[in-house]
């Protein structure tokens, strides 16, 4: 079988590898769709802490596909059963698992950096995750590749929990990438007045525009606050969402708000990088400030649900389709951000 192979920073490489050995204990997945994410290019460009060097690994956390073998100890899977792997896997003993915060388990192992992901012809679901509840069947009408993208979709959906958006509030998205378009939606479909997003890019604006965007700021040719400050009649926006890696769009974020106004940091920064931020703002304001990572099995079973039910279009999200042979293709293409998701597809 064909894997694309992660061997240092900038290297990734197509090898022709045994078949992953499925133990008594474990599934076999013969994967039919793996999406690229912002944390494959970052271990592309840098590497990850959880791969030590010279450690070969295979890439990509966001996949779905077909069970192809089953152990002979695990019950409640079928060959030819159609399932999703989500990535975090925790060690199901300490505080934060017992609570059901897998992605938040300091001994966590992932897909995709501690064990082999998605850009494989098959992949190797270990026994930790399929007794972790990481396993997830496919409902009905989900494919592949809408399947594969539930992933980053249960992500935002984690992150938009707890900023509590109600019909009365004004929501701001900075970054108009897939996670943008993820929150666009939910903003939507929990009643948001009126949805802003801000971005750098014009053609990612048209698409979380056609996704029910109401207002677009491309924030190189417009100033973000006088803006802000004329659709909101001065009070600010009650929601802002940083799905953007800029330390500045934190700090900035905070001057935005409205009185009880509501950020989540959603976008990761580069390691080491530190945000002046007036923490007046945030005791005169009652703001809250907060940041989430990954998602819970639990924000993934509903984000699927939304996705079964229709009220979540993932499917437009997806903008490139390349055969696994063209990895590097697909890698290229997310980095220079042309479409918004690419996702490789084994086996075509
Ligand atoms: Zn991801
Ligand atoms: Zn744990």
């Amino acid at each position: 079988m064909k894997a694309a192979v992660y061997r240092a920073p900038g290297d990734i490489a197509l090898e022709d590898r045994d078949m992953p050995v499925c133990g008594d204990d474990e599934l076999l997945l013969r994967v039919r769709a793996a999406s690229v994410c912002g944390t494959d290019m970052r271990i592309f460009k840098s590497g990850h802490f959880k791969i030590p060097a010279s450690t070969h690994r295979v890439l990509g956390h966001e996949v779905a596909g077909v069970i192809a073998k089953v152990g002979r100890f695990v019950s409640g899977f079928a060959e030819g059963m159609r399932v999703t792997v989500t990535p975090n896997i925790g060690c199901g003993r300490c505080k934060l698992c017992r609570r059901g915060y897998n992605n938040m388990c300091p001994n966590y192992e992932a897909f995709g950096i501690s064990l082999d992901g998605g850009f494989e012809d098959y992949m190797r679901v270990p026994n930790i995750a399929v007794r972790g509840g990481n396993v997830f069947a496919i409902p009905d009408g989900v494919s592949f590749e809408e399947a594969a993208v539930v992933e980053p979709l249960s992500c935002a959906f984690n992150a938009f929990q707890g900023l509590k958006v109600t019909p009365e509030d004004r929501v701001l998205i900075f970054g108009p990438g897939p996670i943008g378009a993820f929150f666009t939606q939910l903003a939507k479909l929990y009643g948001a007045k009126t949805v802003i997003v801000a971005g750098i890019t014009d053609n990612r604006l048209e698409t979380v525009g056609r996704m029910g965007a109401d207002v677009l700021i491309n924030t190189t040719r417009t100033d973000l606050a006088q803006e802000i400050a004329n659709i909101s009649n001065g009070d600010g926006v009650d929601v802002i969402v940083t799905a953007a890696s800029a330390p500045q769009l934190q700090a900035q974020a905070l001057t935005l708000l409205a009185m009880h106004g509501r950020v989540n940091f959603f976008g990761g920064l580069p390691k080491g990088a530190k945000v002046e931020l007036d923490t007046n703002l945030i005791h005169y304001r009652g703001l809250h400030v907060a940041g989430t990572t990954g998602s819970s099995n639990e924000d993934y079973a509903r984000a699927m649900q939304l996705v079964a039910d229709g009220q979540i279009n993932v499917r437009d999200i997806v903008t490139e389709r390349y055969p696994l042979t063209e990895i590097g293709k697909a890698f290229d293409s997310a980095f220079e951000g042309r479409g918004m998701k690419a996702m490789v597809v084994p086996g075509d």
